[in-house]
């Protein structure tokens, strides 16, 4: 029977689509991470998609936060990783070195997700994988290994710009905030983690979008992911299907133990953000601004 391969045991241990890139392929984002782990350009990275939702979430009439922000954060999943898939690595390729990283990333993450293999650029800017659509959360396995190291294969060539979509648009004319060519200063979902006072016009956008927390418009405009809905291909990770919030008022809010809070997505802007965005819907009269959102028709 063949060897398992490093990517082989990767995708074993993370049950997740997997690509690897060599990277000295890769854009660079904050390269000085790969000195800080001991890592030279010649080794590879393996980028990996974890799938977050569970479709039963979109058509929740209760829902009030954004579907990547209804589990736990994804961050504190990527340090079970860690713990536990890097250790296993590391004995089964001990004359490898490892590191793990995800958002806070050497490499542009989605430029070189799909490089690699593991999806196609969208226009709203994020990557669209086959299974999941563009509901996966990225990282990456970075190892001092090269790629035939790690893949048992020559390098191939890989193209020097990503895999885009079809570009139908839908995604850029649904956008309630006319998001256009990359330009997100708008973007709701930022908004929503703006601190500090809201402007009138913010407000009254923040409550058309209908959500206390970011805004799921493009994602759920795009026909690849109205499929993914459709045909129900949810998360079978433990991590994203249990303890699940989709909605958040002032009252959970301020019984949530700081525990609890810190491992929700909206936690990194601290509880006064997503507090003062909760306190826009409970303040305001109750005949204004029906929500606009959010199911596929
Ligand atoms: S998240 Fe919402 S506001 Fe931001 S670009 Fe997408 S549709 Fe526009
Ligand atoms: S809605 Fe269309 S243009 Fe936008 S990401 Fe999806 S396939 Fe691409």
């Amino acid at each position: 029977m063949k060897t398992p391969t490093m990517l082989d045991t990767v995708r074993s241990l993370l049950g997740v689509p997997a690509c690897a890139i060599p990277l000295s392929v890769c854009r660079p984002a904050k390269a000085y991470l790969l000195d800080r782990a001991g890592i030279l350009s010649s080794g590879t990275a393996i980028l990996f998609a974890v799938p977050y939702l569970v479709t039963a979430d979109v058509s929740d009439p209760q829902r009030n936060l954004s579907l990547y922000a209804v589990p736990r954060d994804y961050h504190g999943y990527m340090k079970e990783v860690e713990a536990t898939v890097l250790p296993s690595l590391g004995q089964s390729f001990p004359d490898h070195t490892f590191a793990l990283f995800a958002d806070h990333s050497p490499i542009l993450e989605v430029d070189a997700a799909a490089r690699a293999g593991l999806g196609v650029l969208g226009l709203n800017g994020l990557l669209i994988t086959p299974d999941y659509g563009s509901f996966v959360f990225l990282g990456e396995m970075v190892t001092d290994a090269d790629y035939t190291t790690v893949t048992g294969e020559p390098t191939p060539s890989f193209p020097a710009e990503p895999p885009l979509c079809e570009g139908c648009g839908a995604c850029l004319t649904a956008c309630p905030m006319e998001c256009r060519d990359g330009d997100r200063t708008r973007c709701l979902s930022a908004l929503t983690q703006k601190k500090g006072d809201l402007t009138a016009e913010e407000t009254d956008a923040v409550l058309r979008g209908g959500l206390v927390w970011g805004c799921d418009v493009c994602q759920l405009a795009c026909p690849h992911n109205r499929r993914v809905i459709r045909d129900g291909h949810d998360t079978s990770i433990p991590y994203f299907t249990d303890d699940r919030l989709t909605r958040l008022d002032s009252r959970i809010l301020s019984a949530m133990p700081d525990e609890a809070f810190s491992s929700r997505a909206y936690a990194w802007r601290g509880r006064k953000v997503i507090a003062r965005n909760i306190s826009l819907f409970e303040e305001r009269p109750q005949e204004d601004h029906p929500a606009e959102r959010r199911s596929p028709s």
